[in-house]
């Protein structure tokens, strides 16, 4: 065996790797090489189990040889990632009718038939498959059920219950080794992220038994606590007990260290107590990770049977790494690779308690991270209603509208029964920070009832209290307990250790001053996206936005124009000041005009008490007003070009404000983006007025600014046609939302509805709203990026869709060579750490 690297015994030179024989097995050398006291073990390869499968056991006889003759054994899983899981372990092999004889001598037989019982059981439902109701009659524990469990054996097989440790050890490997080819269990690894091909090994080690005499049992220990991960040991422990035994629901376990609240093992055994503290900071430092410590104290004497990196929240994921590096155990640079970028969204948002129990009504798409609890509410109106009286509520809507969003400000979360990842509601949640599940069709939204009728049946009415996880998507019936935020000082070590790695620029898409705020708080390097519209949606600005839209002519269009003058430019001032010299990039109007009219008659009746017009003629603009498909329709650029005045105001606006804002500090160079451009002359025309409007306020100021205008290439033609636009352009941003519904044909509001089972279906990987679609957009990223650097080598090229807050559209970001990625505020942290690993 000594020269079998498939069936080894592991010592500090056996030839052991986690891509061979697994991660137990690795580590159970690693521990025996720090001297540890580590009963004897032996690791079967992927290889060797793979052949136990197909029928070929190893020389058993040469696995028995390196124990004890005596010595009871454990088999456990060992696979290359301890989260693919594997099949239970199996202890006390080699219990039989003689051995307990012997150790009903040596411990009692209380001890002695616990370890024969709990093996005769594991054997009969992992090994010959038996059901586990037979069992559940039979008296739990001593001789008695023992004798119970054994004829319950013997009846159902038919056959005695093999008593050679031989024969038992083959019968065990042969079934872990089959349990894990089987269909089910493989799907469940690749449901977690195992290849297809992904092995199994298994390590064979000499029972500690955690009974008999002295002080003996078993227990997990840690120096660290998993939800908080603060410094803290913590673990369970529970006399004459084996295996996990300690953890076990409803178990009498005591604590480690000393503890008010009950007796520990600190007072019961302080040697072990302080042997296993010294073990496990040996193993801190040398395995340079927080690992548990599975180990079992014989008559007082500690023995280390296994360790694992403890399974630990976000939250303490982040404090472990900056601790472990702090402390020199490892660089900053490895501590920044440690953290999972999309776990800071826990971090940044409410969460449920991860200990709470959920009552889940039913699970969609989760559009935006994040946990909320309140009231149900089904208008905008209700949710301000609500917000007054400081009752926190959830807003629910079929699908959400711009005149939804005063509601969404109001509300603590949203839920919509249409949509994706992309759709309205989503896109405003993200930039709120504000938690919303979308796409929840498998609720009933009897909107005019009042009411939702969960899959269940049950039925949820206005004020009822529910809770939206928009991290998992999860709705939940009730209040579960939640955790708060932690932006603490760990979190805020690791994004400067990021930051000093990353090599792309990271901004924020932010449309109001709370959003600017948000972004300079999570440190973006300024704003790659503001969408105006949104500002037109304010209380008092929305009727004189409709009021310019049913202007009949441009000088009375204007004229109205003039009031909202004002109001844009105290919103970019604003901006401006909030982001203190950092570039803004500003879009100008892209939204179809149709979109800020009144749908509802009682709107439309409030609209034209507020013109002074009949009732009639406003529906009948409204009607004229609609498009077959407003996404392609009258919108953008397209607006630009043929309703000239909007932009001119706002280019005014962003003018005047520039300068309002240079007065105090450095001067502000702002970003003018044109959205939805498709050809080159659109470009020329809107640029030629801008031009005018800047010189216009140069003149009558009498001060000279500067200012920079780009495109947002958000149509498969303008990436096409990047070449002969860049010239007339000092930045491209790419707007990828829609430039991914463009290249697709695939509605970014409707396409909730059916994307699941085309995932499902393995027709697309991933929803290409979620993340940037490689082959087909990310072709047209590239080709724009080479066209457009050919032709104008200075050009700044950046994205702004929804995919610069996602790590593996970063990734592609980086790859075709943005000089930023722009991303709602609440995912800046999350693309500056994904940005800095792309980096190191
Ligand atoms: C886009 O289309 O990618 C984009 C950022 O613009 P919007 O989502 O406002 O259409
Ligand atoms: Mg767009």
């Amino acid at each position: 065996m000594q020269n079998n690297p498939d069936v080894t015994l592991i010592t500090p030179t056996a030839p052991v790797a986690t891509a061979t024989h697994g991660g137990r097995a690795k580590c159970l050398q690693r521990l025996n090489r720090l001297d540890l006291p580590v009963p004897p073990t032996v690791a079967l390869s992927f290889k060797a189990v793979h052949a136990i499968a197909a029928g070929q056991l190893p020389d058993l006889e040469a696995v028995l040889s390196q124990f004890d003759t005596t010595a009871l054994l454990c088999v456990r899983p060992s696979s290359e990632d301890p989260d693919w899981g594997g099949p239970n372990a199996v202890l006390n092999i080699g219990m039989n009718d003689e051995r307990f004889a012997a150790l009903t001598a040596e411990m009692g037989e209380q001890a002695a038939a616990a370890l024969y019982l709990r093996f005769v059981q594991s054997y009969a439902v992992h090994v010959a498959r038996l059901d586990p109701d037979l069992f559940d009659a039979v008296e739990s524990d001593g001789a008695v059920g023992l004798r119970h469990s054994l004829r319950a054996y013997e009846d159902e097989t038919e056959e005695p219950f093999p008593q050679d440790r031989g024969e038992q050890l083959g019968a065990v490997l042969r079934s872990m080794a089959r349990a894990w080819e089987g269909t089910s269990a493989r799907l469940l690894r690749q449901a977690k992220g195992a290849p297809a091909d992904a092995g199994l090994g298994l390590v064979v080690q000499e029972m500690i038994p955690g009974f008999g005499r002295g002080e003996c049992g078993s227990g997990v220990f840690q120096l660290v606590d998993p939800v908080t991960g603060a410094q803290q040991i913590t673990g369970r422990y529970l006399s004459q007990s084996q295996g996990r035994d300690a953890l076990g629901p409803g178990v009498e376990a005591i604590y480690l260290e000393r503890d008010p609240r009950g007796p520990s093992l600190e007072e019961l055994a302080p040697e072990a107590f302080a042997a296993l503290k010294d073990h496990a900071a040996l193993m801190r430092r040398k395995l340079r990770a927080e690992m548990q410590v599975e180990f079992v104290i014989e008559n007082g004497h500690v023995h280390i049977l296994d360790g694992v990196r403890v399974p630990r929240s976000s939250r303490a994921a982040v404090r472990i790494a900056v601790r472990l590096a702090e402390d020199g155990v490892i660089s900053p640079q490895e501590a920044v690779m440690r953290v999972e970028p999309h776990s800071l969204n826990e971090l940044l948002h409410r969460q449920v308690h991860p200990q709470a129990r959920r009552d889940v009504l039913t699970s969609a798409i989760a559009a935006s991270p994040g946990a909320a609890t309140g009231r149900i509410v089904f208008t905008a109106a209700e949710a301000q209603a609500s917000a007054a009286r400081g009752d926190p509520c959830i807003l629910v809507r079929r699908e959400t509208s711009p005149e939804d969003v005063r509601g969404m400000h109001a509300a603590a979360g949203v839920l919509t029964e249409r949509g994706g990842m992309t759709s309205h509601a989503a896109v405003i949640g993200r930039g709120l920070g504000l938690p919303c599940i979308v796409g929840a069709s498998e609720i009933r939204f009897q909107t005019k009832k009042r009411q939702l009728v969960a899959p269940d049946g049950r039925v949820l009415r206005t004020g009822d209290i529910i809770t939206i996880d928009g991290s998992s998507g999860q709705v939940l019936a009730g209040e579960p307990a939640m955790l708060e935020a932690a932006q603490d000082e760990s979190f805020q070590t690791l994004m400067a250790w990021a930051d000093a790695e990353r090599d792309i620029g990271i901004r924020a898409n932010a449309d109001t001053p709370a959003d600017a705020q948000t972004a300079r708080n999570f440190n973006a390097q300024g704003i790659g996206l503001c969408r105006t519209e949104h500002m037109f949606f304010e209380p008092g600005r929305l009727t004189v936005m409709r009021e310019m839209i049913f202007a009949e002519t441009a000088a009375g269009r204007s004229a109205v124009l003039e009031r909202l003058l004002p109001m844009q430019r105290e919103d970019f001032v604003q901006l401006f000041r909030i982001m203190e010299g950092q570039p803004v990039c500003i879009r100008l109007f892209d939204p179809p005009l149709h979109e800020f009219l009144p749908t509802s008659r009682q709107g439309q009746r409030e609209l034209a008490e507020a013109l002074d017009l009949p009732v009639s003629n406003v529906e009948r603009r409204v009607d004229a007003m609609s498009e077959y498909n407003p996404m392609l329709g009258l919108r953008g650029v397209r607006l630009g070009v043929t309703v000239p005045e909007i932009y001119d105001m706002q280019a005014r606006a962003i003018f005047e404000a520039t300068l309002e804002a240079s007065k105090k500090g450095e001067p502000v160079v702002p970003e003018v983006m044109i959205p939805l451009v498709s050809a080159r002359r659109e470009v020329e025309l809107v640029k030629t007025r801008i031009d005018a409007v800047a010189a216009a306020v140069a003149f009558e100021r009498g001060q000279e600014f500067d200012y920079r205008l780009g495109v947002m290439t958000e149509t498969p033609r303008a990436c096409l046609r990047a070449g002969e636009i860049a010239p007339h352009t000092a930045f491209m941003s790419f707007g990828t939302n829609d430039l991914t519904q463009m290249t697709y044909g695939l509605s970014r509001d409707d396409a909730g509805r059916f994307m699941s089972a085309y995932v499902r279906k393995g027709v697309f990987e991933e929803d290409p709203f979620h993340v940037l679609d490689a082959d087909g957009v990310g072709e047209l990223l590239s080709l724009a990026v080479e066209r457009a650097r050919a032709a104008q080598p200075g050009i700044t090229l950046s994205i702004c869709g929804e995919h610069g807050g996602n790590p593996e559209s970063i990734r592609l970001c980086r790859e075709v060579g943005f000089d930023y990625v722009s991303c709602s505020p609440f995912r800046v942290p999350v693309a500056r750490l994904a940005a800095a690993q792309l980096a190191i």
